[in-house]
């Protein structure tokens, strides 16, 4: 059998720190997220960074779109110390930000960078000079910046200047051709001002985002080749549930498998009323399905089908699931190192007990006509056998045994 290839190495990219976070460089691949509260709204807004912030997310990008809202950064910066949440916050300006930063210093401090779209930063003089005034606030509060090109606000100056030049050339290329490459030349030459201007390379961070998969494939792919600059990936405007994370998975693994990537996001459309960190979760199963990360401890589970036909098994599975979420963030504490363990939740005879003995510890539940009995494998070795109702119970209590040997105090000072 052929040998799985695995990823990369990481294209080496000039590190940043943002805030406390560093991108780039050695560091691992950060998960990001934006709120989709108004930011004038400082309890709703410091709310959603918490929640965000506790799912996972590194670093919390919000709008910053007008007065009032540069006039709230400060506050819901306040808000998050007193909640104890220190993730480092982004500031997302469009069409008036040089205004905003310079009219709201205690925003621009309260901010740990400043995203800048150079498609709408200004047009034509003014866009030289809005956007240098930008760089001059991220130098005046030693800031770094992302420059964050979008192909929904790409700059058409630079666009229709390509498109003219490609009619021009001998052998043309398609249009579609010619707009990646203003993407990356929009980013490129940004970056190149924003060094002009003063800024270092450790205060830049670069993105490209589109919203087809192929597309946002081959734009880094180039800006990857073109550059050292740290880059976010995100596939924008991905849409709304497992289309989504479909495109967004598909998009972004083949990238990440080229070691490209310092940074994601997963822009979901939250369903009405839905759950905002549901990006964060995506993004970190996206690292840790692909080995970049470990976030929470996996659950292997098979599909089930008609040899296990009663609920029991996926009640079971999604069980320890939701234990494992909602346990984590004390385990994360108590149990340093828990988010490497391996679950499995097997389903009958038939794979249930090898996919359990690869796991670290793993249950194999009866399937149908199967004698109602569950073994329990650890480290490769059966070791329990659990019978009747309390399955889930005692599976449960196996758990959190096993953690605690191998996690707790005891287990570290073992495997020292
Ligand atoms: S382990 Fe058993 S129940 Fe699960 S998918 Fe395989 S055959 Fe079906």
């Amino acid at each position: 059998m052929s040998e799985v290839s695995p990823a990369a190495p990481r294209r080496r990219a000039v590190p940043v720190a943002v805030g406390g976070v560093s991108v780039g460089g050695d560091a691992p691949i950060v998960v990001q997220s934006m709120t989709n509260t108004d930011t004038a709204d400082i309890e709703g807004t410091a709310a959603q960074v918490a929640a965000l912030a506790r799912a996972g997310s590194e670093i919390v990008r919000i709008t910053v779109d007008r007065a009032e809202a540069a006039a709230a950064v400060p506050h819901i910066r306040d808000r998050l110390a007193r909640l104890g949440v220190g993730v480092p916050l982004v500031g997302d300006f469009h069409y008036i930000g040089h205004k905003l930063l310079a009219e709201h210093p205690a925003c621009a401090e309260a901010l740990d960078k400043y995203r800048i779209n150079p498609g709408n930063v200004g047009f034509r003089e003014k866009r030289d000079r809005q956007f240098g005034q930008m760089i001059e606030m991220a130098l005046r509060h030693d800031r770094p910046v992302r420059i964050g090109v979008n192909w929904g606000s790409l700059d058409q100056e630079l666009l229709t200047r390509l498109m003219d030049e490609n009619a021009k050339a001998p052998a043309p290329k398609s249009a579609r051709a010619v707009t990646h490459e203003a993407i990356v030349q929009s980013a490129l030459l940004s970056a190149e001002r924003a060094r002009e201007i003063g800024l270092g390379a450790d205060r830049i961070i670069l993105s490209a985002k589109v919203s087809q998969v192929q597309d946002l494939i081959a734009v880094y792919a180039e800006l990857a080749r073109r550059c050292d600059y740290a880059l976010h990936l995100g596939l924008t405007e991905a849409g709304m549930g497992s289309k989504g994370i479909v495109a967004s998975t598909a998009a972004m693994a083949v990238l990440l498998q080229q070691g490209i990537g310092d940074t994601i996001r997963v822009s979901l459309t939250p369903l009405p009323g839905g759950d905002r960190t549901e990006e964060v979760r995506v993004a970190q199963e996206l690292l840790q399905s692909m080995g970049l990360r470990a976030f929470v401890p996996v659950v292997t589970a098979c599909p089930g089908c008609g040899r296990t036909t009663s609920t029991v098994f996926q009640e079971l599975a999604r069980d320890i699931q939701d234990f494992v979420r909602t346990q984590m963030p004390a385990w994360r504490e108590t149990y340093p190192g828990v988010e490497a363990l391996n679950l499995a939740v097997m389903g009958c005879i038939v794979n249930g007990p090898g996919e359990s003995k690869h796991a670290d510890i793993g249950i194999s539940l009866p399937g149908t006509g199967e004698s109602p009995a569950a073994p329990v494998f650890i480290d490769g070795e059966k070791v329990a056998t659990l019978r009747g109702p309390a399955i889930a119970e005692d599976f449960k209590a196996m758990v959190l045994d096993y953690i605690d040997r191998r996690f707790g105090p005891a287990g570290r000072d073992a495997a020292e």
